[in-house]
């Protein structure tokens, strides 16, 4: 299992509100990244990314490193959402300038045997597998629903006047819900985890383009974060890739 993460502040922001971590471990093998893209005035977006990413991770570390824990691994998965979420809500309404604050949350739990994706908002997992890439996580924003109502198509969302809405964050409610996806992962098959500031930049096709010719997860992901970047990159870029 091999991991890379990269994040970026852009070209235009003020500060980078995106927080990414990859963590593994030999025994038990297992590899999480996670990437979160915080929304909030001043420092509060920073401050709601980089606690939930902490929170999330320190606790399904810890679930995956204690052999004796035998909470299935979706509960503990759920788990750690909920955590994420109570400690950026608590201080939120503790702290005046954190008012509001939220973060979106996409991670990838890969062990020997099993693999979990979990997602509150527009942050975004693939799975390139060959020479396919797929979505693996559906955007909980506003303008997905149209999407999937028929309202508007795939290209237009692109452009979309309100394609930074989102319809679920951690940390803004007492409660969140998230998605959880087990795709099946075979031997080289990559995930990629990346923050809305490199999807709006780059489309599908080129993401797996760009990571096909490159051989090293670090290449490819300094190659796709160049590539938002040289287009101008007007929000922060995250990219991490996992290779099972
Ligand atoms: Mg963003």
């Amino acid at each position: 299992m091999k991991g890379y993460a990269i994040t970026d502040i852009g070209k235009v922001r003020s500060e980078n509100q995106d927080s990414v971590r990859y963590t593994e471990n030999v025994s038990p093998a297992f590899g999480i990244l996670a990437v979160c893209d915080g929304m909030g005035g001043a420092k509060a977006g920073s401050i709601a990314s980089a606690t939930a990413l902490d929170i999330f991770v320190g606790r399904v570390s810890a679930h995956l490193a204690n052999r004796r824990d035998k909470t299935k691994l979706d509960n503990a998965v759920l788990e750690a959402v909920d955590e994420a979420n109570a400690v950026v809500y608590e201080h939120s309404l503790a702290d005046l300038a954190c008012e509001g604050m939220g973060t979106t949350l996409v991670a990838a739990l890969v062990t020997a045997k099993s693999c979990r994706v979990v997602n509150v908002g527009d942050s975004r997992a693939y799975l390139i597998s060959g020479d396919t890439i797929t979505q693996v996580t559906r955007d909980h924003s506003f303008v997905e629903d149209l999407v999937e109502r028929g309202i508007i198509s795939r290209a237009d969302a692109r452009t979309h006047p309100r394609k930074n809405i989102i319809t679920r964050a951690v940390g803004v409610e007492p409660m969140v819900e998230c998605d959880v996806f087990a795709p099946k992962l075979k031997k080289n098959d990559l995930l990629l985890l990346c923050s809305d500031g490199l999807t709006n930049a780059v489309a599908d096709e080129e993401l797996l383009e760009t990571v096909s010719q490159c051989k090293d997860l670090e290449k490819a992901a300094q190659a796709l974060l160049d590539l938002a970047l040289q287009r101008g990159a007007p929000d922060n870029v995250t990219v991490g890739l996992l290779r099972k």
